[in-house]
């Protein structure tokens, strides 16, 4: 059976002291979240880093609350699921927003 380990989840730094983000770390944004971040632009249209740096400006509070309503189908209501460019719902296309 194979494992799937995701090396950000098990960073020994995030871990450290009860952190909750990545920006709580003095390698932020380190060659893991970069590659991540890259990956995550590249294929869904989404920064990893820029979502980190607003939670750590704005708050987790703010941030959710733009997301709800960023990731909601605008024909159905459903949440979109950022890895597909329709809705699993509806069909409806993703409208990408940056
Ligand atoms: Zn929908």
């Amino acid at each position: 059976m194979t494992r799937l380990m995701c090396s950000i989840k098990l960073c020994e730094n995030l871990r450290k002291d009860s952190r909750r983000f990545c920006f709580e770390c003095d390698a932020f944004p380190c060659a893991r979240i970069r590659h991540m971040d890259l990956r995550y632009r590249t294929k869904y249209h989404l920064s990893v880093i820029d979502n980190l740096v607003a939670i750590k400006r704005d708050g987790i509070r703010k941030f959710v609350q733009q997301e709800t309503t960023r990731w909601r189908c605008p024909q159905c209501g459903s949440v979109l699921c950022v890895h597909k460019d329709r809705c699993l719902f509806c069909g409806a296309a993703k409208i990408t927003k940056e």
